[in-house]
């Protein structure tokens, strides 16, 4: 028996929505769909502007013009259909993301790895997940999977920063694939918007598993942010309470993934095996003032499991929650100020 999952929005979101107005403030919410997932917004404005439509147009490019892996525009394709054997020169917003990503990698002992290309081509849980061709799908073979981890590792790129200059290359048959963080880096995108929005007193927007808390509500109210249940996505674990602005991110292995004679085939995948990770975890939920750092450590530490995940996460600025197998939570000292069950 064959089933498909794609769960696009990880986390309730425990808040008012629809259209409404609350001293003299709007309150504006819109669910549209970029990168893949569903973007979910709801905006508090002082104003007339449709700060809405940039918000969906800043994750749009964002992903046309720099993340994507598949659109011909992007950075990310040109440098994937260039670097290898060649220097490229990149922008200054994709040499950050690479570098960050590298030292991520190394923090991780490999764990997190931006260059999963080949493997996450093989497996292919996205379409999968999305019903696409289930029917077809076959557990790849260990020499297709030993084929392709050949071609995966970051050991295999070259970042080079001269002054202002950043160069990279890659070797042969290698690529870069920024799934893993695209949604937190567009939250950080949205989040400069925000700030250069005066009229806009607060909002929280969802990219799939991936939402920014932002400003205070009229009433004074803090931001609730539910934990799916990994046993019943339908329920929440528990709930955080958040004041001001946040990005809070979860990988599990409920969000995508195929199911084959009652075995999980999901889409984060530990770079040592070539295979889903089958850690001690469900899911991860990170909190953080940055996108990019609570998308990249929930990946990590969905690989690296409880422990060392935990470990890694004393080497930033961040917190994090852990539902492990047996339905028990573990979380750091940081996160209990801010969870409920
Ligand atoms: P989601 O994108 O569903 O929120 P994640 O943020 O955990 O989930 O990212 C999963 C995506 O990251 C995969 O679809 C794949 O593109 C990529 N990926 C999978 N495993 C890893 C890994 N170990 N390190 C870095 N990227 C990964
Ligand atoms: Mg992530």
């Amino acid at each position: 028996m064959k089933r498909f999952f794609v769960c696009c929005l990880v986390m309730a979101l425990l808040m008012t929505t629809g259209c409404g107005k609350v001293n003299n403030i709007q309150i504006l919410s819109t669910v549209d769909t970029a990168m893949g997932t569903v973007i979910s917004q709801t905006i508090y404005t002082e104003g007339h502007y449709n700060t809405g439509l940039e918000v969906l147009q800043t994750i749009r490019d964002l992903e046309k013009d720099l993340l994507s892996r598949r659109i011909e525009s992007s950075e990310v394709y040109r440098v994937n259909h260039g670097a290898q054997g060649e220097e490229v020169l990149l922008s200054e917003e994709l040499a950050v993301i690479l570098e960050q990503s590298l030292s991520l990698w190394e923090k991780s002992e490999g764990a997190f790895d931006v260059t999963l290309g080949p493997l996450i081509e093989v497996w292919d849980i996205d379409s999968l997940a999305a019903g696409e061709h289930v029917e077809e799908f076959t557990v790849p073979t260990a020499e297709t999977l030993r084929e392709a981890k050949e071609r995966c590792g970051s050991e295999h790129i070259t970042l080079t920063r001269e002054e202002n200059e950043v160069t990279l290359s890659l070797q042969d048959n290698v690529t870069i694939d920024l799934g893993a963080v695209g949604k937190g880096v567009a939250l950080d995108a949205v989040h400069d918007l925000l700030l250069r929005r005066t009229d806009v007193t607060a909002a929280v927007i969802s990219a799939g598993g991936s939402i920014l808390t932002y400003g205070r509500k009229p009433d004074g109210s803090a931001w609730k942010v539910g934990i799916v249940d990994p046993e019943d996505t339908s329920s929440t674990k528990g709930i955080l309470t958040i004041k001001g602005s946040m990005c809070v991110s979860t990988s599990g292995d409920y969000e995508r993934f195929v199911e084959i004679d009652g075995k999980r085939y999901h889409h984060i995948l530990d770079p040592k095996t070539g295979y889903p990770a089958e850690g001690d975890v469900r899911s991860v939920t990170i909190l953080s003032e940055n996108g990019f750092e609570s998308d990249a450590l929930s990946t990590a530490c969905f690989v690296l499991g409880v422990e060392k995940g935990l470990n890694l996460l004393s080497e930033y600025d961040a917190e994090g929650l852990f539902i492990l197998r047996d339905g028990s939570v573990k979380m750091t000292e940081g996160m209990k100020k801010y969870y409920e069950p």
